[in-house]
């Protein structure tokens, strides 16, 4: 008989197998335990054939990759820590001293500042293009470009790229010596608004189908969709692709945490629900907005006039776009009065992210983030819609706007 702990720790109970219900057991994990030393000894961690650390996978992190590849198209996926880490990662394997990446000039701000900071201090290059000219990208790619973001639509400003035909130039480029990788930020699309491993290429070089070679989301947005959970995902229909990124994640110690994994796993199946319920709440007041004496432009690719409507309404034939827009006040409203009306605003509350059941709203100073390219006079903010009834919604905004006056 062993000591009252010792039981504790070894008890032989086993449940029974086949237990069934809605949602999958939650497995954590730091040590997995290996049946004897020749299981141990051919370990592998490089596919799901089984288990050897917590680090490289659980049933729980399998179920959820298995289910983002479904989403997304692709083939094999990996979990991170947060959205910008799915970029670090994604950077950190593709990339080595003397290599450039080109960045779109609209990207997402953190991304930008991970090449200027990190990528800039082990040697790597990287270079903004113009995503609206595909001509730009064409003349920034170098000898030396290896990796290419692409973004849709641009961080904030909502411009909507014609991606089928950056991803041309990037094939156009490809040469004996070098293949260049594309990988998109896909957080918006969520996976539901279009493929990204499918974009179909409208005539043009060849009609044949082209895709982005990675797609990274941050889960923290729509997929999680409770503005509670920070990860990301790099899903690949590459295998060999996916193993460079896999060794890195690796070597890297990117590791997310099962509950975690399990309010992610929880969301899945109501997230095509909530992407349609924040998109007609956005349109909505987008248009609302646009109808308003105070608001000079409102930038939702949705919309007509926006730019790169027709890109978005040739690239999202599902007819779909995430909740998210920005308006640019009349140039006669001073930046204290546009934080008047932020503050002014109840619902709507001061935050970054979006995709959660709460609306969220953002002030930013876009001359100082796109320097003088930036077209507009007037401030800009961003709204997200959350889960709230348009009505409320309207009415607060019709509340802030009016003690603009
Ligand atoms: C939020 C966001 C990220 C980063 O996600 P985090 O999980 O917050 O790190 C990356 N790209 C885009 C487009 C995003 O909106």
């Amino acid at each position: 008989m062993h000591d009252k702990t010792t039981e504790l720790i070894h008890h032989p109970y086993q449940a029974p197998a086949g237990f069934a219900a809605p949602q999958l057991g939650v497995y954590k994990a730091s040590t997995v335990i290996f049946a004897n030393t020749a299981e141990l000894r051919s370990r592998d961690w490089k596919h799901k054939t089984g288990y050897t650390y917590g680090l490289h996978g659980t049933p729980t992190t399998f179920a959820l990759e298995e289910r983002l590849c479904a989403l997304e198209g692709g083939l094999q996926c990996l979990l991170t820590c947060s959205g910008l880490a799915a970029v670090a990662l994604v950077n950190m394997a593709l990339l080595r001293a003397g290599d450039e990446v080109l960045i779109p000039s609209n990207a997402y701000g953190p991304s930008k500042a991970l090449a200027e900071g990190e990528l800039a201090a082990w040697g790597i290059g990287h270079q903004l293009y113009d995503p609206l000219q595909p001509a730009d990208l064409a003349a920034k790619i170098s000898a030396k470009t290896k990796l290419v973001w692409l973004e849709v639509p641009g961080s904030v400003s909502m411009e909507f790229p014609d991606l089928p035909a950056l991803l041309r130039v990037c094939r156009a480029a490809n040469t004996a010596q070098r293949s260049i990788v594309t990988a998109l930020d896909n957080t918006w699309g969520a996976g539901l608004a279009f493929n990204a491993f499918d974009v179909l290429a409208e005539g043009g070089l060849g009609s044949a189908v082209v895709g982005a070679d990675i797609s990274i989301q941050a889960l923290t947005k729509y997929p999680s969709g409770g503005g509670d959970v920070l990860m990301g995902s790099v899903v690949t229909r590459n295998e060999a692709l996916h193993l460079r990124l896999k060794a890195t994640h690796m070597r890297t110690g990117m590791g997310v945490g099962a509950k975690d994994v399990e309010a992610v796993l929880r969301s899945l199946p109501s997230m095509a629900l909530r992407y349609a319920a924040h998109d007609a709440a956005g349109r909505a007041l987008a248009q609302w907005l646009s109808t308003q004496p105070e608001v000079a432009q409102v930038l939702h690719p949705a919309l007509p006039g926006a730019p790169g409507h027709a890109h978005w309404q040739q690239l999202c034939r599902s007819g779909q776009a995430a909740g998210l827009f920005s308006v640019v006040f009349q140039p006669r409203y001073s930046p204290a009065q546009v934080d008047a009306f932020c503050d002014a605003l109840r619902l709507f509350k001061l935050g970054f992210s979006w995709g959660g059941p709460m609306s969220l709203v953002v002030p930013y100073d876009m001359p100082s983030m796109r320097g003088k390219a930036w077209p507009y006079a007037g401030v800009l903010v961003r709204f997200s819609l959350g889960l709230e009834a348009v009505a409320d919604l309207q009415a607060d905004l019709q509340a802030a706007l009016a003690q603009m006056a």
